[in-house]
């Protein structure tokens, strides 16, 4: 445990109608819970004010650093609620790990993992019935860190807040799970060599959002970036890391590349799949390969994995230039059975032998 102690200020509380009417469809990213985390760090005191405060509003000045250079990282992660009513989060060791090591790039501080943790441990327990309890529903996690020092200078801020908020979360598909369609963008990039493509930094964001809007009219879902030097080596998915699946069940997944987030959901999944015996490959990968793979039936499936929405199968990619549609419309096999498996550990159905879940 942290020597940091949060201090609690309760929040006027809903009644448990009003709650569970929020909770019987929120979609996604679009209800609160009551209450939030917010630690300060100052370059001269470090880390201090740990609080769990009432869900709202923060002050801030208009000269603060987050505003002009956006100087600001963030995390997803969830809660679940297991059949026996105990909730559990997943790898939130790795959120810490991760936050940090796009701190590193953002040029700001390093948290310790053990107040990330604690932090996680006391607004999930304070917003406990936030939790829900519905068939693939959990509690959305957004730890965050902004530079929020008043100082139009450009430099690394010497005043930067830590938060959680947390929002609880409908099945990614309403619908069940459907193929989508990925819009190969070569043109608009996310991610440069020696950038920020491997942080987790709003910035990164930003960028997606006009080729994500190319996609839509384009009649895609989501956008899949290629290395900005070749236009041809797969990076990843404007919010999600992207696998191939061979007809003789290896498993593709480009490389860690310093362009790409490290997913927490890839590792996990590259774990099955290893336990399974399969072989994952880790490399670059080209377009021109998965076109030819696709054409020639050496590779089978495809699909995009994230927190969000566990595992999405791709069922079409298209370009300028062209479509190609895969899997008849249809989820793979083993597409379908590695999303079967990480969610039955996530919701307790399956052993967690990896121990990959902590106990709130
Ligand atoms: N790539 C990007 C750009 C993302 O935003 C995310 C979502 N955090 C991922 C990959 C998947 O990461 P994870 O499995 O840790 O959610």
């Amino acid at each position: 445990m942290t020597e940091l102690a949060f201090t609690h200020t309760e929040a006027e509380r809903m009644s448990a109608a009003a709650r569970d009417a929020l909770l019987a469809d929120p979609g996604f990213g679009n209800v609160f819970t009551e209450h939030m985390v917010s630690v300060i760090w100052t370059k001269d005191a470090g880390w201090h004010n740990a609080e769990v405060i009432p869900y709202g509003p923060i002050p801030m000045d208009p000269a603060s650093s987050v505003l002009h250079y956006g100087q600001e990282i963030f995390e997803g992660m969830k809660a679940y609620r297991r059949a026996d009513g105990s909730i559990v989060t997943f790898r939130p060791e790795a959120n810490a790990r991760r936050l940090n090591e796009s701190a590193v790039r953002l040029a700001l501080p390093e948290i310790p993992e053990e107040l990330f943790v604690a932090a996680v441990q006391a607004l999930v327990s304070v917003d406990a019935d936030w939790v829900p309890s519905g068939a693939d529903q959990s509690l959305y996690l957004r730890p965050f860190m902004i530079a929020d020092e008043s100082f139009l200078g450009v430099r690394a801020a010497e005043r930067a807040r830590f938060m959680i908020i947390a929002s609880p979360a409908g099945p990614y598909f309403s619908g069940g799970v459907k193929p989508v369609s990925i819009w190969l963008s070569q043109d608009l990039s996310r991610a440069g060599r020696g950038g920020t493509g491997a942080a987790k930094c709003g910035g990164n964001y930003a960028a997606s959002l006009l080729p994500q809007q190319v996609a839509a009219e384009n009649g895609c879902q989501q956008v899949l970036f290629t290395d900005s030097a070749t236009v041809d080596t797969i990076d990843e998915l404007g919010g999600m890391n992207l696998f191939l699946v061979r007809a003789d069940g290896t498993l593709l997944t480009p490389r860690l590349n310093g362009n790409i987030l490290d997913g927490i959901t890839r590792r996990s999944l590259i774990q099955l799949a290893e336990d399974r015996g399969h072989t994952v490959e880790q490399r670059d990968i080209t377009v021109s390969e998965w076109r030819e793979g696709v054409a020639n039936g050496s590779i089978t499936e495809a699909f995009a994995c994230g927190t969000a929405a566990v595992i999405t199968p791709i069922g079409q990619l298209k370009s300028p230039g062209f479509a190609i549609d895969f899997g008849a419309g249809a989820p793979g096999a083993l597409t379908m059975s590695l999303r079967e498996e990480l969610t039955g550990i996530q919701f307790g159905t399956r052993e967690d032998r990896h121990n990959w879940l902590t106990e709130i």
